[in-house]
């Protein structure tokens, strides 16, 4: 049954979603599978929050590289429900080219068609990066990590580096290996990092399925999948899309339910009732807008620190890389990806971004000083670069890209639920245990649904949550 079937129903069957990012999106289509009669409002004017894309010239450009690993069974679920499959790649067996600038070996990180652990234990045991004796620590620290239990609230306490450090890793191995991996996912080195969290992306990544860390991304612009394709599948559950209107205020309606308010144009509103709404909003966002007593500590919110993540965006006039990606050590460059075929890019060259997670220091740094730092760098990790025209440069910057993965945020996550009936929380910053990724995002907005549902008494139909 679809929402516009049901639009007979009483207001305790209208559901707001305030927030078109993924969590809302989900939320949104989770509730209106259920057959609640749901507005989505989102203040931007296109779907996607955080993962989106923009024109420049002949080029799409995603606001960041975006990427997600096979035990990313949530965001696989939405890529499915909306009908996207056909825009993600995901690799068969994990491989990461992992460049070494210092005297540029090439490694590689790659999975067996072997059992865990034992299907990465080849691919480490030939890790150039790291001597004889590091790898043979390794796997200790793989084992130790492997026993964590997650439930166990000890580990947000703990940071990860100093975790390592205590299981004999040197600091090579943290920057080699596990900041690797670590800063890519977590948006944090090992220092800035909850054991926490950290022992989630890699327990569930490398050590839980042999194939849980195949890497996966989007083969067309994000901003196809996240806002086109789910707008088509938001329209054809009956959402209501409410593009360019800033929710204002969530209030107790006088019998029972909310009244949101929304800022729809310059001077106009629009009033809507609801028995149920899911603010699946930034932790700032959501603070400021919260009812009070949803929350027993509201400022607990403004207590979660946000991440930066720099994107470099370089267009070549020829092809300088012919690996989808590949990962740099011992330079100023993180991860490389050839975004050519994805961005609608025509013509003999090559357009590639540079990721750059955790960059604190380098988020405000003026266009000029980051082209002065990145060419030179790109041309000595490629040798192909050397010779070649840029005929575009530019980045794009997002100061508060995710949530602050720091020890002791755990505590301050708060769930889907609020003491406040009918209202709910979403986004990839809630209690969902995975860090702020495009997965959190889906899984909150299906916690959140799954809340809501339960409390109307209605059926919740998804796999994916009941599992975890
Ligand atoms: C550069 C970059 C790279 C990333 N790389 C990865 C990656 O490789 N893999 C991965 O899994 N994740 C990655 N992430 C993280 C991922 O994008 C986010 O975790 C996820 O998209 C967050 O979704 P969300 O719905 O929780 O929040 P958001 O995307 O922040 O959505 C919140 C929405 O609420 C809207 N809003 C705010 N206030 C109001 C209001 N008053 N009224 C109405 N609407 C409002 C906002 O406009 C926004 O659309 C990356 C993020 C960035 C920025």
């Amino acid at each position: 049954m679809t929402g516009s079937e049901v639009s007979g129903r009483p207001p305790e069957a209208a559901a707001v979603v305030v927030g078109g990012g993924l969590a809302g999106t989900t939320a949104a289509l989770a509730l209106a599978d259920a057959g609640l009669r749901v507005t989505l409002i989102e203040s931007r004017p296109r779907l996607g929050g955080l993962a989106f894309s923009f024109k420049r010239g002949e080029l799409t450009v995603d606001n960041g590289q975006h990427v997600f690993l096979r035990c990313c069974t949530a965001y696989q679920w939405f890529v499915d429900r909306i009908a996207a499959r056909d825009l993600v790649t995901l690799q068969d067996r994990l491989d990461v080219p992992v460049l070494d600038a210092a005297n540029m070996r090439l490694g590689r990180l790659r999975r067996a068609a072997l059992p865990v652990p034992l299907h990465l234990a080849a691919s480490l045991a030939t890790y150039p990066h790291l001597s004889l004796r590091e790898r043979a620590t390794v796997g200790r620290a793989a084992l130790a990590l492997r026993a964590l239990d997650l439930a166990d609230p000890a580990l947000d306490d703990t940071d990860f580096a100093s975790w390592l450090r205590d299981r004999g890793q040197s600091p090579r191995t943290i920057e080699a290996l596990w900041d690797l991996v670590g800063v890519a996912t977590l948006n944090a080195t090992a220092a800035n990092a909850s054991l926490g969290l950290a022992a989630m992306v890699f327990k569930t990544g490398l050590l839980s399925e042999a194939g849980a860390a195949d890497i996966g991304w989007a083969a067309a612009p994000l901003g196809e999948l996240h806002d086109d394709r789910a707008r088509k599948a938001l329209d054809a559950a009956g959402v209501r899309i409410m593009l360019r209107s800033r929710v204002t205020g969530i209030k107790p309606a006088a019998g029972g339910g909310w009244v949101v308010d929304a800022e729809t144009g310059p001077g106009r509103g629009e009033q809507l009732d609801a028995g149920t709404v899911v603010m699946a909003l930034p932790q700032r966002e959501t603070h400021g807008l919260l009812p009070e007593g949803a929350l027993d500590d509201p400022d607990a919110l403004l207590g979660i620190g946000t991440a930066p993540i720099l994107n470099v965006h370089v267009v070549y006039d020829r092809p300088v890389l012919r690996q989808p990606f590949f990962a740099a050590l011992g330079s100023p460059v993180q991860w490389v990806f050839d975004r050519t075929a994805s961005s609608g890019m025509t013509g003999p060259g090559q357009y590639l971004a540079v990721s750059q997670s955790a960059v604190e220091d380098e988020i405000d740094l003026p266009v000029a000083e980051l082209r002065e730092r990145y060419l030179p760098e790109l041309e000595r990790l490629l040798p192909a670069a050397r010779g070649a025209g840029v005929t575009d440069f530019f980045v794009t910057r997002e100061r508060t890209a995710t949530f602050a993965p720091a020890p002791g945020v755990g505590r301050l996550r708060p769930g889907a639920a609020t003491r406040a009936p009918g209202l709910y929380l979403a986004g990839a910053w809630t209690d969902t245990g995975w860090p702020a990724t495009m997965e959190s995002a889906v899984r909150s907005g299906l916690h959140a649904s799954r809340e809501a549902l339960t409390a109307l008494g209605l059926p919740f139909e998804n796999d994916v949550v009941r599992a975890v």
